[in-house]
């Protein structure tokens, strides 16, 4: 069975920026199930899993625009130290924001703090190695849900 619209497919996975640093990876968890076509994954992985087939292995180079976008500088913005009141401040440090997004601490400075609302892969190309575990039909709920249920999936 090849990966189409409204097919749940079980993929292995292993993340690698440019250098080869492993960023993320399903190796010792169980493998990711999602439901193809209905833009759960980023486009350039759902693109590169079309038509393939169980037991397919594949390497996937995914640049920003079909990854996590580019940068966007607009969202790099300084914030009085103040606004983090007694805490304690560190670059890497990730905060939800009021407005639901989640910022990064890019610079600790005396009385400004620098935040980058992008999301930490945005402008990086991905390297993807895939292997197809499991294709299968999705139900009618999940494709009127547009996920997975299950094993792997939501639970409700
Ligand atoms: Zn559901």
């Amino acid at each position: 069975m090849q990966i189409t619209k409204n097919k749940v497919a079980a993929i292995h996975y292993t993340l690698r920026d440019e250098e080869g640093t492993i960023i993320d990876s399903s190796e010792g968890r169980d493998p990711l199930h999602y439901l193809h076509g209905a833009g759960n994954l980023i486009p350039g992985m759902e693109e590169g899993l079309e038509g393939k087939s169980q037991g397919e292995k594949l390497n996937l180079k995914i640049q920003p625009e079909k990854g996590y976008g580019e940068k966007d500088e607009n969202l790099v913005q300084q914030v009085p130290r103040s606004a983090f009141g007694e805490q304690e401040v560190k670059p890497g440090m990730r905060f939800s924001t009021n407005q639901g997004g989640v910022v990064t601490v890019t610079d600790v400075g005396l009385d400004s703090v620098t935040v980058d609302g992008n999301h930490p892969l945005a402008g990086v190309p991905l390297n993807f190695d895939v292997e197809i575990v499991e294709v299968r039909n999705a139900t009618d709920e999940e494709i009127s849900h547009g996920h997975v249920h299950g094993h792997g999936g939501h639970h409700h």
